[in-house]
C-alpha cells in the first residue's frame, strides 16, 4: 500500500506530467467571445459548460484546489471537442488541446468509472486501433447487415436494455463492406492522362471498412486529375479519435506506424478524405517535436498533408464539372473549419460546379453533434446539437448537403432520415467525383 504522502506525490506529478503548464492555462482572459460560438454553453447557459468555464475547472484541477470529480469528468465529456472557441478566441487560445489533456488525465488517473468509458475504451483500443481485428469485427457486421439484423435489433424495445438507446445507435451504424479499400486497391495506382502529382492516400480505419466506396471514389477522382495514387503498406488509423478520447498514448503509438509506413515512399502530397484524420495528422509535427530521430520526419509528413478541397483548389490542376442541376448546401466538419481553417475551399468547388444552385447553410460551421465517437457515447445531448443541424438544413431547401466527414456524413443522414426531410448527404469526394 502506498502511503498517503505517496500517493498524492504521485498524483501531483501526474497532473505536472499531462495537464498544460500555467502560461497556457492563463492565456485565457475571460472575455467571454467564445460564448456565443459554443454549442454546450448554448445548451446549458452554466458557466462551467462554456470554454472559458472548462478553463477555469481544469486550472483548478492543476493547481490541486479542485479535485478529479465524477462532476469534473462529466463536464470535460461534455465538450463536444468541436473548437468553435478556438476560431472566436482573439487571444488564441488552444482550448482543444487543453480539454484533451484533461480528457487524458481522467484516463491516467482511471478515474472514470461511467459504463461508456470502457465502449470507448474497447472500441478505441481493442479493435480500431488493431487493423486485424477490426477487419475481422467490420467483416462481421457486414453479415449481420446483410442479414438485416441489425434492423431487427434495432427495432426492439429489448435491444436498449442492454446498452442505453442501443436500437437508435444501430440506426446509425454505417453500410460495412465485405472487403476493404486496402484490399481492393494496389499499392500504386496509375494516373489517367497525364501525370501531374504523386500523392499518398491514407485508407483509415472506418473509411477503410465502411466508407469503402468513398475511399475507392477518392482514389478514382484523383487519378482522374492526373495523380499517381501510393497506398503506403503497413499504414494504420491515424489515432485522432484516441487523441480526442483521452487515450493519447495510443494515438502517439499509431502516429508513429504511420510515420513508418509512409516515409518508405516519396510522394508531393497526402491526400485526406477525412476532415479529423487530416486535421490529426497535420499535428504530427508538433507530437514529435521532441524526438530527435522523428522530429524531422514528423515535420516533413504534416506539411504534405491536405484535405481533398484543399488539393482540389491547387491551380496547378485543370479540371471542369459536369452540369448538376440541383440544390446543394454545404456542412463544415469541424476539423476543417475549426482546425483545419479550410472554409472557402469546399464552398468556392461547390459553386463551380456548372447549373448548381447552391444554399448557404445558416450556423453551418456549428457541431452536428457527432464529435468523434460523442454521439455514441452520448446520445441525449448530441441529438439536441443534431436537431438544431437538421432544422438549419430543412429551411434551406436543398437536395443535397455536402460534407467532408464520415461521422458528420452518418450524423447527418440520421437526422434528415429520422424528421422525413427529402434531402440526401454526399461526401465532398465521391459527390464530385460523379461530376468528373
Ligand atoms: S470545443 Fe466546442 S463544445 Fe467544447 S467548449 Fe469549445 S465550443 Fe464549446
Ligand atoms: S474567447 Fe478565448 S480568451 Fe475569451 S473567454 Fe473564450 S477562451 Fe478565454
Amino acid at each position: 500500500m502506498l502511503s498517503s504522502n505517496k500517493k498524492q506525490e504521485e498524483y501531483r506529478k501526474k497532473l505536472l506530467e499531462v495537464l498544460p503548464d500555467s502560461d497556457t492555462l492563463t492565456q485565457c482572459m475571460h472575455c467571454g467571445m467564445c460564448l456565443a460560438v459554443c454549442p454546450t454553453y448554448e445548451k446549458t447557459k452554466n458557466e462551467r459548460s462554456s470554454p472559458r468555464g472548462r478553463i477555469r475547472l481544469i486550472k483548478s484541477v492543476a493547481e490541486e484546489k479542485l479535485p478529479v470529480t465524477e462532476n469534473f469528468i462529466n463536464e470535460i465529456n461534455f465538450c463536444l471537442d468541436c473548437q468553435a472557441c478556438e476560431t472566436a478566441c482573439p487571444a488564441g487560445v488552444h482550448y482543444g488541446h487543453i480539454v484533451e489533456t484533461a480528457r487524458e488525465l481522467t484516463t491516467i488517473l482511471n478515474r472514470n468509472k461511467s459504463p461508456e468509458i470502457w465502449i470507448r475504451k474497447i472500441a478505441l483500443n481493442n479493435i480500431l486501433a488493431d487493423k486485424f481485428i477490426f477487419k475481422y469485427v467490420s467483416k462481421l457486421l457486414f453479415i449481420v447487415q446483410k442479414l438485416k439484423l441489425d434492423k431487427f435489433f434495432a427495432n426492439l424495445k429489448i435491444t436498449n436494455l442492454f446498452i442505453q438507446n442501443a436500437g437508435e445507435l444501430l440506426k446509425l451504424l454505417p453500410e460495412f463492406s465485405s472487403k476493404s479499400s486496402e484490399e481492393l486497391l494496389p499499392t500504386i495506382i496509375p494516373p489517367k492522362g497525364e501525370k501531374k502529382f504523386r500523392v499518398a492516400f491514407l485508407t483509415g480505419c472506418l473509411m477503410d471498412t465502411a466508407f469503402t466506396e468513398t475511399n475507392l471514389e477518392t482514389v478514382e477522382l484523383l487519378t482522374k486529375l492526373g495523380c499517381e495514387v501510393i497506398i503506403p503498406k503497413n499504414q494504420v488509423c491515424c489515432g485522432s479519435l484516441h487523441a480526442h478520447n483521452g487515450e493519447m498514448q495510443k494515438s502517439v503509438e499509431l502516429a508513429r506506424k504511420n510515420l513508418t509506413a509512409f516515409s518508405k515512399y516519396e510522394y508531393d502530397f497526402l491526400v485526406s478524405n477525412s476532415a479529423g484524420c487530416g486535421a490529426f495528422m497535420k499535428e504530427y509535427a508538433k507530437i514529435f517535436k521532441n524526438e530527435p530521430e522523428l522530429s524531422q520526419k514528423a515535420e516533413k509528413f504534416s506539411k504534405k498533408v491536405q484535405d481533398i478541397t484543399e488539393f482540389l483548389s491547387n491551380r496547378e490542376l485543370n479540371y471542369t464539372f459536369k452540369e448538376f442541376n440541383k440544390s446543394v448546401t454545404y456542412h463544415d466538419a469541424c476539423h476543417l473549419c475549426h482546425t483545419q481553417k479550410i472554409v472557402n475551399e469546399p464552398r468556392e468547388i461547390i459553386k463551380s460546379i456548372p447549373a448548381v444552385d447552391y444554399r448557404p447553410l445558416e450556423d453551418s460551421t456549428w457541431c452536428c453533434g457527432s464529435a468523434g465517437i460523442y454521439n455514441v457515447l452520448r446520445y441525449e445531448d448530441s441529438m439536441h446539437f443534431l436537431d438544431r443541424k437538421i432544422e438549419r438544413i430543412q429551411k434551406t431547401g436543398a437536395e443535397v448537403v455536402v460534407t467532408g466527414n464520415p461521422g458528420c456524413f452518418l450524423q447527418l443522414r440520421y437526422g434528415l432520415q429520422k424528421k422525413n426531410v427529402n434531402c440526401t448527404v454526399e461526401h465532398t469526394a465521391s459527390f464530385l467525383n460523379k461530376l468528373l
